[in-house]
């Protein structure tokens, strides 16, 4: 007999929609030795064969959960608050919706870094303080278990995510029909890393400044002074120019920051945007570039031209759905700026990154006992064709 259940499903985007709607609640999230977030029926016997978990699944579909969309506004966006915009990835419109949203009555869910588990995790929060976690890009596999099981019929939900996630979420409510009590947000999304990769690069940064604190990512200055709430990001230090900040910037219990950028050669943002350690799925099986989404609103860094000398950071959006159109409409102390869809995209991934074959063995690699210092040695031997060329190229140029 055909089953049922995702129990034949591996290397998925992980996203926990099937555990969220499982009414047996006996489906786990686990990491895969691979170290991604993939489900885990613990439980089979007790499974009634209703297959909610597959009906959910975003996976396990070819289609994405809406009808192609027309007339998509864009516009090039960002908070009129100096402050939140500093504070955020690009320009703090997804702050600014969570604000306009919760003032209106919703809980807004989210992602906050968790520094006792080193891992990134859904949240759901129910005033403005509460959501301040969620500021910032966390750029790994969120695991989404700790928000997506508290929603209910009852109240309304603002729900930040990656496509996949937001696709698989968008079915269960449209399942439940509970869709008018949503508001879905996702952006462009370059991919996720893996948790081994991750928990390696901790290791090596708790050996200089212990258990690791406060973690943040592209970060718009280069220090802080308090770092023992997540609440209160008071950066202070030098402007880091918008495009330039791809950075880490931890505090660990010895409190010593701890501050490394991708221009310097951080191993993280190498590994990550060097697209060896990603998700299975992120490579064959992300159907999500471009427009292609099943939110209400779409957002991203605008890569394009256009702001390139914008130091303060310069979200692209997308209003996708009637919903998101009427929360753009109403955000106020936001700038908006109508550019075309084309100009919005310019600068995004048009296709998922090619998986090499060298990247299984460096996540073999990353779930050894071999140090991240040495796995980044032989990242570098990896690259090594690439940047010669690179370095011609340049040598070309100034002839
Ligand atoms: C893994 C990942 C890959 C990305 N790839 C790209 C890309 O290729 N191109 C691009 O233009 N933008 C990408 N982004 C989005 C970008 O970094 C900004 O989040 C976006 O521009 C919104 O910025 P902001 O200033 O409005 O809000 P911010 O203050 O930065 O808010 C970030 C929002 O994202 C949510 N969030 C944070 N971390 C995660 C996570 N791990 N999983 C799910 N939700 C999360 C938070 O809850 C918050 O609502 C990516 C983000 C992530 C997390």
């Amino acid at each position: 007999m055909v089953k049922k259940n995702i129990s034949f499903i591996k290397d998925c985007y992980g996203c926990g929609v099937c555990a969220s709607i499982c009414p047996k609640k006996i489906i786990k999230l686990d990491l895969n030795k691979d170290g991604f977030y993939e489900p885990n029926l613990f439980n089979e016997e007790a499974c009634i064969q209703c297959g909610l978990c597959l009906y959910v699944c975003a996976y396990n579909d070819e289609k994405l959960s809406v009808e192609s969309l027309q007339d998509i506004k864009g516009y090039a966006a960002w908070s009129n608050d100096e402050q939140v915009r500093r504070e955020c990835t690009s320009g703090g419109i997804g702050f600014e919706i969570g604000k306009y949203l919760i003032e209106q009555g919703y809980k807004a869910c989210g992602v906050k870094y968790n520094p006792e588990l080193n891992r990134a995790e859904h949240f759901v929060a129910s005033t403005i303080e509460e959501y301040i976690p969620s500021i910032k890009s966390k750029y790994l596999q969120s695991y989404s278990l700790s928000g997506f099981t508290q929603f209910n019929k009852t109240n309304k939900f603002f729900v930040t995510g990656t496509p996949c996630q937001i696709d698989s979420l968008r079915r269960y409510i449209k399942k439940l029909k509970i869709e008018e009590n949503f508001v879905l947000l996702d952006f462009y999304c370059h991919g996720v890393p893996s948790m081994n990769m991750w928990k390696k690069y901790c290791l090596s940064v708790e050996k200089k400044i212990g258990k690791i604190r406060y973690a943040s990512w592209r970060n718009k200055r280069t220090r802080w002074n308090k770092f023992s709430s997540q609440n209160n990001c008071t950066e202070k230090g030098n402007v880091i120019p918008w495009s330039d900040s791809k950075t880490i910037l931890m505090c660990g219990e010895k409190s010593r920051d701890y501050v490394s950028s991708m221009s310097t050669g951080d191993m993280f943002f190498w590994f990550f945007l060097g697209d060896i350690c990603l998700n299975k799925a992120c490579y064959a099986s992300c159907k999500y570039k471009q427009i292609k989404s099943a939110a209400d609103i779409r957002l991203g860094d605008f890569w394009g031209k256009k702001y390139q000398n914008d130091i303060k950071g310069v979200n692209g959006l997308l209003a996708l759905t009637n919903v998101g159109k009427s929360v753009v409409s109403s955000l106020e102390n936001c700038t908006f700026k109508r550019e075309e869809v084309s100009t919005i995209v310019e600068g995004q991934q048009e296709v998922s990154p090619k998986e090499t074959i060298f990247k299984k063995y460096f996540l073999k690699a990353f779930a050894s006992n071999m140090p991240i210092e040495r796995i980044y040695s032989l990242f570098l031997v990896y690259r090594l064709p690439e940047r010669l060329k690179n370095k011609a190229l340049k040598v070309l140029h100034l002839r």
